[in-house]
């Protein structure tokens, strides 16, 4: 049974009773030539029925590998989750057999990747992979699983669909394969929505269409969405909370108005210096300095620090946990004070 969540924990759990989704501490390593890579380490976030939650970070961060490791997805081997547990409305996903998992798979949680062009099959017609869903996990005949795919297809606004679900992906346009996409994951009604760079490839015009998309299936159908996304500008629109990634960790969790607001990490600080502004009119924009830590050489202590312009001479030698900073709001800083108030150092 789940506990009911402490109202101030620093992972940004959301008020009400359990979350939808839990993950915690959760840790995923590789086991390559080189040695062993340690891509999440002690992940914690939780995810309520109806909200969007953006996990945000530099490529490398860990953002996909989390999000992979829901969703069941890592190659094993060489990914491993090595500790930690996915709690689906209190279901330890980790400890269900593969059989269980799949069954999950799509049907409870469900993905929408960067590229559509390759995540679609390209001998097969839209209508083909999106009906795939119904005949494999409902058992639906061809013709009553292609009746589905029009329906859904109409549900993401791909126009003349009953013509169109006899087409091939490479027929439509990028952003056009995308609705294919998020209509192949919102298919079976999925509690759970990943959409992982959902509009990376797309042009400014049609990734706001597509993220008025994803808000509003949310909105229609109160399932939760973990948007994953290196872009700001995505976040400030589409998301109720914000958890930012760093080497593997989160290093900040808060609701969205705060982190614009009054950022209490420097490396959120970073990327939000980072970014053009409304109202930011003469501002100078700044890059965060440095580049991504390698993670077969992980920094000792806080992992930021050698890129931080807070660092102090402790910041090298203890990590920082995720200290629980006002309501549903951690920061994994030591002088996140300083940071949320504006001073250095
Ligand atoms: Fe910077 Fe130190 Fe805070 Fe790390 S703990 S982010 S190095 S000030």
């Amino acid at each position: 049974m789940w506990k009911t969540p402490a109202p101030a924990s620093p992972a940004g759990r959301p008020p009400g009773g359990g979350p939808l989704l839990a993950v915690e501490n959760l840790h995923v390593e590789f086991v390559t030539r080189r040695g062993v890579v340690r891509a999440v380490n002690g992940v914690d976030c939780a995810l309520n029925a109806g909200e969007t939650l953006a996990v945000l970070g530099e490529s490398g961060s860990g953002k996909t590998v989390t999000a992979q490791a829901i969703m069941g997805i890592l190659d094993t081997p060489p990914a491993r989750v090595t500790r930690g547990t996915i709690r689906l409305r209190g279901t330890d996903l980790l400890g269900l057999r593969e059989e269980d998992r799949s069954r999950i798979r799509g049907s409870r949680i469900a993905m929408i990747f960067q590229d559509a062009l390759s995540a679609l099959n390209p001998v097969f017609t839209v209508g083909a992979q999106i009906g795939e869903m119904f005949r494999v996990h409902r058992g639906l005949s061809r013709r009553d699983a292609e009746r589905r795919a029009v329906e859904l297809m109409d549900r993401v606004r791909i126009p003349d669909a009953r013509r169109r679900v006899h087409d091939y992906p490479h027929r439509f346009s990028g952003g056009m394969r995308q609705r294919v996409m998020i209509a192949m994951a919102i298919a079976l009604d999925p509690e759970v929505l990943i959409a992982d760079e959902p509009t990376t490839a797309l042009d400014v015009t049609v990734q706001a269409q597509i993220m008025e998309l994803l808000s509003e299936l949310r909105r229609e159908s109160g399932m939760g969405l973990i948007l994953i996304t290196h872009d700001l500008g995505v976040v400030a629109d589409a998301a109720d909370r914000v958890a930012v990634m760093y080497g593997g960790r989160i290093v900040e969790n808060a609701p969205v108005h705060d982190i614009y607001r009054a950022p209490a990490h420097p490396y959120t600080k970073g990327l939000l210096e980072s970014i053009p502004r409304a109202g930011g009119k003469g501002r100078a924009l700044r890059a965060v300095e440095g580049s991504s830590p390698d993670p077969m050489a992980m920094p000792s202590g806080c992992v930021f620090h050698p890129r931080c312009s807070y660092r102090q001479d402790d910041c090298a030698a203890g990590e920082p946990p995720l200290h629980p900073i006002g309501p549903f709001r951690g920061s994994a800083c030591h002088y996140w004070r300083e940071v949320l108030h504006g001073s250095h150092g």
